[in-house]
């Protein structure tokens, strides 16, 4: 039997796709990782507009225990189909989401599609910034969450004044078309999901004059986390390189989760499958073949619910779930608490005999 002492990885909590003064965010990168220090997090993963300049000014590297990564983030010429691209040494040439998604694999990069679903039409200084290049292939993972965008679609003037004052209580559920899409593209191949903060603490204007402050880079770094799991601990002692190789790693097989830390943190939350003795992470992809034993554990009490294929398959009140499951389907977790959504696992999958 194995438990959950077994699960020998190491986890590491982080705060992905952050602008600083790059692009439009309001601080500069060492003063950014300086507040993540004291918010508990293990990594930031940064993504300013088109550029990968502080990346060339040499600011990645170990900050104090933060580990500061640089990726940044595309857009086409109609400021759409926006695109977070880490794991490179320049700029891919594409302006095109079809180009630019195909350039960043050829170059050994890993792609997030970011905010995929915005809608937002309230205020017209801000408008959506959707993807529709659905057509493109070769993403690694699109953001399941996006805090700005979840907390700009809800924004109407009567209710600004409650969201600026309660930021993170304006976080409930990532979008569910994005959910059930990202469960159809998980039938076929792997699709990371990764949860965004997309931080600029920027001032917006509201109804065109009104500033407002949106909430600083220390308030965000309490929303929404991706944990990433890695075989070897990252850290300073290992090296920049093979601490930055192997969170990439993890990140990029979809050993990871979402958590939104506002509802409480979230470290500790296992999902793994055994069967045989072998331990089946999150992320991972097998061909059916037998019964596999799905155990959730969680840090706090939740409301849990493991989902085959989209569909809620068992469920229950506590800090544990085990269930066994016989037939292929794509296996994740989500739990709620206070009635809103607080993890998200990425899926385990079971193929059809091939
Ligand atoms: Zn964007
Ligand atoms: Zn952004």
């Amino acid at each position: 039997m194995v438990t959950s002492s077994d699960f020998s990885f190491y986890e590491s909590v982080g705060a992905v796709h952050l602008h600083s003064l790059h692009s439009d965010g309001a601080l500069a990168i060492p003063e950014i990782a300086e507040i993540a220090g004291t918010k508990g997090l293990d990594f930031l993963m940064f993504s300013d507009h088109n550029t990968l300049e502080p990346k060339r000014h040499g600011l990645e590297g170990w900050y104090g225990r933060i580990l500061v990564l640089i990726g940044y983030e595309i857009n086409d010429e109609d400021d759409k189909n926006h695109y977070l691209a880490f794991r490179l040494n320049e700029e891919v040439p594409g302006r095109k989401a079809v180009e630019y998604v195909a350039q960043v694999k050829g170059a050994g990069g890993i792609g997030i599609i970011a905010h995929p679903a915005e809608k937002r039409n309230y205020f017209e200084a801000y408008p959506p910034y959707p993807w529709t290049a659905w057509d493109a292939e070769g993403y690694d993972g699109i953001e399941i969450w996006n805090q700005l965008s979840e907390w700009m679609e809800g924004l109407t003037w009567r209710n600004a004044l409650w969201r600026i004052w309660h930021p993170l209580r304006s976080i409930r559920f990532p979008v569910p078309e994005i959910m059930q899409r990202w469960d159809r593209l998980n039938r076929e191949r792997r699709v990371i999901g990764v949860g965004g903060i997309d931080v600029h603490a920027f001032t917006i204007k509201l109804m065109g004059f009104i500033p407002v402050k949106i909430y600083p880079y220390k308030v965000q770094f309490k929303s929404i986390r991706t944990h990433v799991f890695t075989p070897e601990e990252p850290g300073a002692d290992a090296g920049f390189h093979q601490s930055e190789a192997a969170l990439y790693q993890g990140l990029v097989s979809g050993h990871c989760f979402v958590s939104n830390y506002s509802l409480g943190d979230a470290r500790g939350f296992r999902f793994y499958g055994e069967i045989n003795d072998e331990i089946v992470v999150m992320g991972s992809r097998r061909v059916f073949d037998g019964t596999l034993s799905l155990t959730v554990t969680a840090p706090q009490q939740g409301h849990i619910c493991l989902l085959r294929d989209g569909t809620v398959i068992e469920e229950a009140v506590g800090q544990s779930l085990q269930c066994k499951v016989n037939m292929p389907g794509v296996y994740r977790v989500e739990i709620c608490r206070k009635g809103r959504g607080w993890i998200y696992s990425n899926p385990i999958v079971l193929t059809g005999v091939l």
